[in-house]
């Protein structure tokens, strides 16, 4: 018997949509605020510091540390039950956002907070990458 395991992806919006677009092609982008300078994600339509409607998208330097991380050892659905076990983690960027993702390429037990990250991408298919980090 063949089991179907769909896996959960994100549904990108209007405002979502540059991010995941610019992941396919292998590219982080954050949303940057030329009016004060500030970096941001998740999206949205305005500057969450300054209330500037001109935010714009840039592209990220791809580098940060882990903010804070857990190790799964149960799965939250049925696709990553064939991952287990797997490593979630807040990553804290150089531009100063954070961003939760998986830590791919690395030996489980020897994460730690604070532990230099780089951005890799995850392609799921030639429409979606999924951003996500390994040891830097
Ligand atoms: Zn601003």
């Amino acid at each position: 018997m063949m089991t179907n395991l769909q896996r959960p992806l994100p549904q990108p919006t209007d405002i979502t949509q540059p991010y995941w677009s610019a992941a396919a092609k292998g590219q982080l982008v954050y949303q940057h605020c030329p009016d004060c300078q500030h970096w941001q994600f998740y999206p949205r339509a305005f500057c969450v510091r300054c209330g500037s409607d001109a935010i714009q998208w840039g592209e990220a330097s791809g580098e940060g540390v882990i903010y804070t991380f857990t190790i799964n050892r149960r799965a939250a659905n049925a696709f990553m039950k064939t991952r287990l076990p797997y490593a979630v983690a807040m990553v804290q960027t150089s531009e100063g956002v954070k961003t939760m993702a998986n830590i791919v390429n690395a030996d489980l037990d020897s994460l730690y907070i604070g532990m230099p990250v780089r951005v890799v991408f995850e392609q799921i298919n030639d429409d979606l990458a999924l951003p996500q980090f390994q040891p830097a």
